[in-house]
């Protein structure tokens, strides 16, 4: 069966038929999807029932997984209830039951709740990101998008001539510190330092601009931080104006991919007492983003 997309935003993203996710795939079909992503950015795999290990063989397709040895106190939690590879994005603890409202693993998972880009706050940012949604609350829980090269095409000239060449810092510590949870671990603020990260990405393949924000930003260099947030709170606002955002609601065994490089997005509210069991695969970026705009100029 071939592979055809369907969109399902006026700018971007889009439903993917003719695809078994739990199969290995052809060259052409690998082709098809990484073309797919260069142009839609995120993907629909609609049905696909997969197992943790179905859903590690489909990712490696499109490159290497994300594997931070350091850094990974957090990293470690989020899969204790899962084998190597999977990041647990659930509400449940290593047992398999609904974690505590207290639980530090919960506060730091309502930090996705803020508009973000996957591992922004790693020196290599991640390229994809895919989630399987394997049991889904009764209300609420989807997962918004925001295109930002949308967003960015639509600055003004004035803007993008400021926003060409600045240098953001991110860390997990801005991002947690915007909902409140400041109660981090000597350990904790150490694995978070701080990592710089060009405002303005360019595709290594389409060649197009686009805003690399997220809630893990929280400096830009030369400037204030009073002046920097502000800035960025501003442009954020702007990028996720309903025109550049789709809100997927999740249905079993979606399998939704999207490029972190040219997407934020946002996991939104569900009743915590009832499940919510969604498992990530990450692919590993392949550049540091300040040598990726020099290599495009
Ligand atoms: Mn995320």
């Amino acid at each position: 069966m071939p592979v055809s997309f369907r969109q399902l935003h006026a700018a971007f993203a889009a439903e993917v038929a003719g695809i078994d996710c739990r199969s290995a795939l052809s060259e052409g079909e690998v082709a098809a999807i990484e073309a797919g992503m260069d142009h839609y950015a995120v993907l629909v795999f609609p049905d696909q029932d997969i197992t943790d290990q179905q859903q590690l063989a489909f990712t490696r397709h499109f490159g290497e997984l994300e594997n931070y040895a350091s850094g990974g106190h957090i990293r470690k939690r989020l899969d204790s209830r899962l084998g190597a590879g999977m990041a647990d994005f659930s509400n449940l603890d290593k047992d398999g039951r609904i974690m505590s409202a207290e639980d530090r693993v919960w506060f730091f998972k309502l930090g996705d709740r803020l508009w973000h880009s996957d591992s922004s706050f790693r020196p290599v940012p991640a390229k994809y990101s895919l989630l399987s949604g394997r049991v889904l609350p009764t209300w609420g829980a989807n997962t918004e998008f925001a295109d930002m090269r949308a967003a960015y095409d639509a600055l003004d000239a004035r803007t993008k001539a400021e926003v060409e060449d600045l240098v953001c810092l991110h860390s997990l510590i801005y991002s947690r510190e915007a909902i409140g949870f400041t109660d981090l671990t000597e350990q904790e603020i150490a694995d978070f330092r701080p990592v710089r990260q060009r405002l303005v990405r360019t595709h290594p393949v389409t060649g197009r601009k686009s805003l690399f924000l997220s809630s893990h930003a929280g400096a830009i260099e030369g400037w204030t931080v009073p002046e920097a947030r502000m800035f960025l709170r501003d442009l954020t606002e702007h990028a996720t104006q309903r025109e550049f955002v789709y809100s997927h609601a999740w249905r079993p065994f979606d399998l939704v991919i999207w490029d972190n490089r040219t997407t934020m997005h946002r996991a939104r509210r569900f009743d915590r007492n009832e499940v919510r069991d969604v498992r990530r695969t990450t692919l590993a970026g392949d550049v540091i983003t300040i040598e990726q705009a020099t290599a495009a100029d």
